[in-house]
């Protein structure tokens, strides 16, 4: 391919020559709404890399949560977080090392151009003690890829900081490489990254979603531990799929009246009848764990709709670890409950890169799959974000095409 200033999707120009201007799918300030109104196809101007900064060529992405708020501008619009004039979303993706900021080095991975990649979200400053020695999603520059920083995947190139890099497991096909990582390392860390609260074998982990994104991965790994995963789902249809996947049995969400927000709990009444029917939800699990077994682990992300319950049903001493409040961030719950069975409620966000490599090593060697539902291609992009937004996607992680030609493809030379 020669030298040109702009290339189709799906044109690849000569290994490392960067061209100046890129396809990429922008949201404007002006323009927040669903993805279909807000991410539109434009052309823009490569970005410039810092010295620690690598630019990537993006085979394929993945679509998560992160895409359908900052099509919304909810609850922000990114531009507010990063000052830059538009947005380009995407926070998973898979592809080819471009180009190589001046400073970077590494002894682990010694990148080139050329090299294979996966990119995980997780910015971070690099220099601060947490960065050097303590928790990374603890440094106070902490950033997600793709929603806090302008220039995510859903472009033809990307800029991401060296650290970000993981290499591809050469077993995976672009589509399935580029749909995993974001909700992959998130459920690692919710899992293992909580000390004492971490996954052991034999433990019982109720996970929400199961047939989602952060679900599907989360019941793979508490499989892989040898634990017991019971997803919630809203349909048998899903909760077969969790089967499939490895759940160890599921619970359908619409034979339970028990969501929304906590009822005052002097309201006798109301609280009377909220609690009749959490304990219908706590006795269904029971069938499955054992009268008068609770999870130990509660795997939570639907937020306001469910919060109270997931707080009703840990275990004594057990953990509500949870990463969003998708149905409303006003969550709830019967403090009595918390404090007198000493529950742990945990937020947890992303992952560090330590996390994010132990989670894509067990893809590395087969003991977890990409989940990989459905493969959108470049112009069917805002219409995956919009069956997310509206909870009508598949189960499992959807994966969409951006300079990879066409599926079934595994390396560069392939695709060249
Ligand atoms: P997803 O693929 O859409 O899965 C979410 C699941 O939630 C759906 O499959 C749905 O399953 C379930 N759900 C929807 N409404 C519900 C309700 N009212 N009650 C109970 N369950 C409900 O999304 P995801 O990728 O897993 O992400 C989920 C959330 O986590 C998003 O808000 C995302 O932004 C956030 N997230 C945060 C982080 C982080 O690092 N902080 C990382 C990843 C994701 P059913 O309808 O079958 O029950």
């Amino acid at each position: 391919m020669a030298e040109k200033e702009l290339y189709n999707i799906g044109e690849i120009p000569p290994l490392g020559f960067v061209p100046k201007k890129m396809h990429a799918y922008v949201i404007h300030p002006e323009h927040h709404g669903p993805p279909l109104q807000a991410m539109k196809s434009e052309v823009v101007d490569l970005p410039e890399i810092g010295p620690n900064e690598v630019l990537v060529q993006v085979m394929t992405a993945g679509v998560n949560f992160n895409g359908v708020w900052a099509s919304l501008g909810q609850p922000a619009s990114p531009t507010r977080f990063h000052k830059h004039p538009f947005h380009i979303a995407g926070s998973d993706a898979a592809g080819v090392i471009w180009k190589l900021g001046s400073a970077v080095k590494s002894s682990v991975y010694p990148w080139k151009v050329g090299d294979e990649v996966l990119v995980h979200c997780g910015q971070t400053c690099g220099q601060c003690p947490y960065c050097n020695g303590g928790d990374p999603m603890f440094c106070r520059e902490q950033k997600i890829w793709g929603y806090e920083s302008a220039y995510g995947s859903f472009a033809q190139f990307t800029k991401v900081q060296a650290q970000q890099l993981l290499p591809k497991p050469a077993n995976l096909t672009w589509e399935e490489a580029g749909c995993y990582t974001l909700v992959h390392a998130t459920a690692w860390r919710m899992l293992y990254g909580h000390p004492p609260h971490t996954l052991q074998p034999g433990m019982n982990v109720l996970v929400w979603g199961g047939s989602g994104g952060l679900g599907s991965m989360a019941i793979q790994i508490v499989r892989a531990a040898g634990a017991n995963a019971i997803a919630v789902v809203s349909s048998d249809e899903r909760g077969k799929w969790c089967l499939d996947l490895g759940a160890k049995a599921y619970l359908n969400r619409k034979n339970f009246n028990c969501w929304g927000q906590l009822p005052r709990v002097s309201d006798l009444n109301a609280y009377g009848a909220y609690v009749k029917e959490v304990r219908k939800f706590g006795g269904a699990i029971w069938e499955i764990t054992g009268k008068g077994v609770d999870p130990d682990i509660v795997f939570e992300h639907p937020g306001e709709q469910t919060f109270p319950v997931s707080c009703f049903v840990a275990s004594r001493g057990g953990m509500v670890v949870f990463c969003a409040g998708t149905t409303g961030f006003n969550l709830t719950f019967d403090a009595s409950y918390v404090w007198m069975r000493q529950k742990r409620i945990q937020g947890s966000h992303f992952a560090t890169l330590y996390q994010a490599e132990a989670a894509n090593k067990a893809v590395m060697d087969g003991r977890i799959k990409p989940a990989m539902s459905e493969v959108f291609e470049w112009e069917r992009i805002p219409e995956a974000h919009d069956r997310m937004m509206n909870n009508v996607h598949p189960p499992g992680n959807m994966a969409l095409m951006v300079q990879a030609a066409r599926k079934g493809l595994k390396s560069l030379s392939e695709v060249t």
